[in-house]
């Protein structure tokens, strides 16, 4: 993606990449993502960056002022040249979040929590469910 260069506002190309495809690829004035060490946010002209991503909220403000919200798991956001990717396995908007499927997700990993008793590899799955879950409820507002 080319950034637009001249009298305008500096911009980011930005896209958010999950293994199923891109699910933002556009321009933006600014990303707001989930580091490991902290929430991180990018501005045209930053360095040449890497970031590990947690789990958490990714937001990107748009061209006309509007953010985009995004539910994200971990991953990688990378940075050169007014570019932005953000490699994530998981990414949902926050508009578009299944409320009602994250919920039911999230019963049932407490469910399968409670039946795990000794079974590390059982309780491992069932919290890295209920971490995706709430973190679909918290960024569509609803935990
Ligand atoms: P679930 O137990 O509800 O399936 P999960 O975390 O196991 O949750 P996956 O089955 O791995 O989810 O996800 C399959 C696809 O569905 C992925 O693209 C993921 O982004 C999407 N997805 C999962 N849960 C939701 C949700 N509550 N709302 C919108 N998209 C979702």
């Amino acid at each position: 993606m080319s950034t637009a260069i001249g009298t305008e506002r500096k911009r980011l190309g930005v896209r958010v990449l999950t293994p199923e495809g891109a699910v933002f690829d556009d321009l933006a004035y600014m990303v707001i993502a989930p580091s490991v060490r902290g929430e991180v946010g990018i501005l045209p002209r930053h360095t040449p960056f890497i970031a590990f991503l947690k789990m958490g909220e990714t937001r990107l403000k748009l061209l006309d002022d509007t953010e985009v919200v995004y539910a994200t798991s971990e991953g990688y956001l990378s940075v050169e040249d007014d570019r932005v990717l953000v490699l994530v396995e998981q990414a949902e908007r926050a508009d578009e979040i299944d409320v009602a499927r994250a919920q039911a997700a999230l019963q049932r990993a407490d469910q399968a929590l409670a039946d795990a008793g000794d079974d590390d590899v059982a309780r491992v799955a069932a919290e890295s469910a209920r971490r995706r879950a709430e973190n679909r409820l918290n960024v569509a507002g609803k935990l």
